[in-house]
């Protein structure tokens, strides 16, 4: 179900304004003679729709219903009540799970320090794996009325009453405690409101199951998935992406088993997706056979004597610039500097003539593309340092590695043509026909 669009004053360049129609989901030059939906977008900059292309849809949206409570989390989100007041925000129903508490760093927790919060039904499991601690709504709708029920590993205080602390009793909640479904439609929209109209699963386990899932979930962005083997039809709702082909540094098959693998692919009619971190696995990968209908996945190290080898190959090479962000400082402190210029490249990918594309890597990288913008713009760590200056686009040329051929979707920005590389507010999206205005601005 799509509208029929005809957005007013829209800026498509800076100083230049025109309508712009978009029917059944396609944008045409000429708008026809039915019925439009008119909407005055008052000059805003308007841009293709972003496209995330590696995220791991299913991990992220089950990684939101875990809250990391690992000291290191905890002060970053401003402590515990924060950052559970934050989860229950983001998940208004249902169980929230907290995990990483260390009792040790910071302090015993039972309910009586969770009631207050008011954010339950909620279970907190400590870092050892031990023990859950519980606040009353949790333990109301687990244990049995009467005492006498209840399992050994039920910490009770001097009064019989449960303090909320459970010990080895993982196996006991885990029948209890309902199943959620990891929630992609609350992603998929989350995901939107950041301008995100297309996203390209690399989920290297993808099968028949997760397909069936992503196509399930209804969600408002244009969905390809990769699967693991050649052999699979797509649901409807879904394409098919490449091949995915995990090389794992630590145990890298035979360049013949490589190659049978990538061969294999090709002969199905697909395309391959080779996940390369690391020198090795590059090389082995293009001589295994990637070419130019493949896909190198992070890129992330790539000497300058390698580069030639990747550009004559010319597979396509999606990166991950928020890692820059992310992780660049440790990066910097662990890796060899004589590596450095060869870490998540870019500028020489893109000066060399490389199809470049980004994705997030969620729920590994923050799925907020405006943060990979900025990071592929500014080349800066957390830290503040700059993690290969020579490497940094401008932002309109990073913005370009989030887009696609595909120009049907189109973001609307609540700010000027300045602002691209700050990770700008976002008016409103045109995902796959329909007009969504943002109203919510927070983080995943
Ligand atoms: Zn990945």
């Amino acid at each position: 179900m799509t509208d029929d669009l005809l957005l007013r004053r829209a800026a498509t360049a800076p100083g230049f304004e025109r309508d712009l129609a978009i029917e059944g989901g396609r944008i045409v030059a000429q708008p026809g003679t039915g019925d439009h939906i008119e909407i005055d977008v008052e000059g805003r900059p308007v841009l293709p729709g972003l496209t995330d292309h590696h995220i791991h849809l299913l991990a992220t949206a089950a990684a939101r219903d875990s809250v990391d409570c690992s000291p290191a989390a905890l002060a970053a989100a401003g402590g515990l009540a924060a950052a559970l007041r934050d989860a229950r925000a983001r998940r208004p129903e249902g169980w929230l799970r907290g995990v990483g508490y260390d009792v040790a760093a910071s302090g015993p927790l039972d309910r009586r320090g969770l009631d207050p919060l008011a954010v339950g039904p909620i279970r907190i499991q400590d870092r050892t794996g031990i023990r859950w601690m519980l606040d009353g709504a949790g333990l109301a709708e687990l244990l049995p009325a009467d005492p006498g029920d209840w399992p050994a590993g039920v910490e009770r205080d001097g009064a019989d009453r449960a303090t909320g602390v459970l010990s080895r009793l993982d196996g006991w909640l885990g029948e209890r405690v309902p199943r959620q479904v990891p929630d992609l439609a609350a992603l998929g929209a989350w995901l939107a409101s950041r301008g995100v109209t297309a996203l390209t699963d690399a989920g290297a386990g993808n099968g028949p199951g997760e397909l069936a899932a992503l196509a399930a979930a209804g969600l408002p962005q244009r969905v390809t998935a990769m699967t693991r083997d050649p052999e699979v039809t797509a649901p409807e709702g879904v394409a098919l992406g490449p091949v995915k082909i995990l090389l794992d540094d630590a145990d890298l098959p035979t360049l013949d088993d490589l190659a049978a693998r990538v061969g294999a692919a090709h002969d199905a009619g697909r395309a391959v997706a080779v996940h390369s971190v690391s020198e090795a696995s590059l090389v082995m990968a293009l001589a295994a056979g990637v070419g130019p209908r493949d896909r190198i996945e992070h890129a992330s190290l790539v000497p300058d004597d390698v580069l030639p080898l990747l550009v004559e190959a010319g597979p396509m090479v999606v990166v991950q610039p928020a890692l820059v962000r992310t992780r660049g400082d440790r990066y910097l402190a662990e890796v060899p500097v004589e590596e450095h210029r060869g870490l998540h490249r870019l500028g020489s990918f893109v000066g060399a003539g490389l199809r470049v594309r980004a994705g997030s890597d969620a729920p590994y990288g923050d799925p907020d593309p405006w943060l990979g913008v900025a990071a592929a713009a500014d080349r800066r760590t957390a830290g503040g340092q700059v993690l290969g200056a020579a490497e940094a686009l401008t932002p309109g040329g990073a913005l370009r590695l989030w887009c696609d051929t595909l120009v049907d979707d189109v973001v609307v920005l609540d700010a000027g043509w300045d602002r691209l590389g700050d990770s700008p507010p976002i008016h409103a999206v045109v995902a796959r026909g329909r007009w969504t205005q943002v109203t919510r601005q927070r983080g995943y």
